[in-house]
């Protein structure tokens, strides 16, 4: 198929235009550059570097690329940010999409695989997390993303031709398996890459936010979800999508890692000592989140390949033992 990528310099979006390729796709990589690394995408993709403002040069290229499907990674993801500048956040994430619908429209293109988000359930009532839970997102950036599916839901009612699977994600981490794509984040604030980075002393030391939560050690627990198996997901989810069809997955490994978990594993994989402080909590984060991915295993057959924490450390390691710097 042709498939265009938004944000394919980003950390999921340069590992789906990777897996694209090597499963036989032809891929039109897009990307503002504005958060991304053109270093990340594949040279063997067509790249453009182009906004999801910029419509009619969007359809243009939709047009040119005779792209079949769209697989929509572009978007802000800092939480902390999306409170800061909301404006922001609603232009990029959520205008952009409109945008990029429309320049589909121009084109003909019907089908979109979107990267959504578990933000958009907020504080969950009930773990684990299924697909009919609320949708109360608690930040902007949880907004932006459930204003997307509402948009394309409301779009698919009234073009009986388009498509879309939106994959709500849990918290994606890892790297490619021989070490040379990974999580390159300027600021970095997810928690593995920062415990990899004190691991290899660019850092002094982890804060561990909250240790009161009403967990069994104190700390949150969370979903670890390794890239590459989410990339696999998209391209089930891009094969499944017929006129008409509109989808919701959860797309998490099904069971939750608590920070100092993680901390832990980090100490294994790498052999080294990773020092930490205990700091307050940080505000918004809920104490448990993980997801109920029965429904995309039921229907697409998805599974993931990485289960055990200390696989998907280990290939996070790999990256950022080989890359201190990142992407130069
Ligand atoms: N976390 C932490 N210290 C950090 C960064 C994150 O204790 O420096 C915790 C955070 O509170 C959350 C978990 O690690 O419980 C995962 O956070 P991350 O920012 O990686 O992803 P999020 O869950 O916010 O999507």
């Amino acid at each position: 198929m042709n498939v265009l990528v938004t944000g394919a310099a980003g950390y999921i979006g340069s590992h789906a235009v990777r897996m694209l390729l090597d499963a036989g796709h032809q891929v039109t990589a897009i990307d503002n550059l504005s958060r991304g690394h053109w270093q990340a995408v594949d040279r063997r993709a067509t790249f453009c570097r182009l906004d999801l403002a910029q419509t009619d040069e969007l359809a243009e290229v939709l047009a040119r690329s005779r792209t079949d499907c769209v697989m929509h990674f572009a978007a802000l993801a800092y939480v902390g940010e999306s409170v800061a500048e909301p404006l922001l956040y609603y232009h990029n994430n959520t205008a952009g999409t409109i945008s990029l619908l429309r320049a589909m429209t121009a084109a003909g293109v019907m089908r979109m695989v979107f990267s959504s988000t578990c933000a958009t359930y907020g504080q969950p009532e009930q773990t684990p997390i299924v697909e009919t839970a609320p949708q109360h997102p608690i930040n902007p950036y949880g907004w932006s993303k459930r204003f997307i599916e509402q948009i394309l839901s409301d779009f698919a009612i009234a073009q009986p031709q388009f498509a879309f699977v939106a994959l709500r994600y849990f918290n994606v981490a890892g790297a490619a398996a021989d070490g040379t794509l990974g999580e390159d984040h300027r600021p970095e604030t997810h928690l593995i890459p920062l415990v990899l980075q004190t691991a290899l002393g660019l850092r002094e030391a982890v804060t561990v936010f909250g240790v009161d939560y009403p967990t069994a050690d104190g700390t949150c627990i969370r979903d670890y979800i390794h890239v590459e198996d989410l990339c696999t997901a998209h391209l089930l989810a891009m094969e499944c999508l017929r006129p008409g069809e509109a989808r919701f997955y959860n797309l998490g490994i099904g069971r939750g890692y608590s920070v100092r978990e993680v901390i832990e594993s980090a100490r294994r994989v790498t052999g080294r000592d990773i020092a930490v402080r205990y700091g307050a909590r940080r505000p918004g984060d809920p104490a448990v989140l993980y997801a109920d991915a029965t429904k995309i295993n039921r229907e697409l057959g998805w599974k993931p390949q990485y289960t055990e924490l200390d696989a998907i450390v280990e290939s996070a390691w790999r990256w950022h033992s080989s890359h201190p710097d990142g992407y130069l």
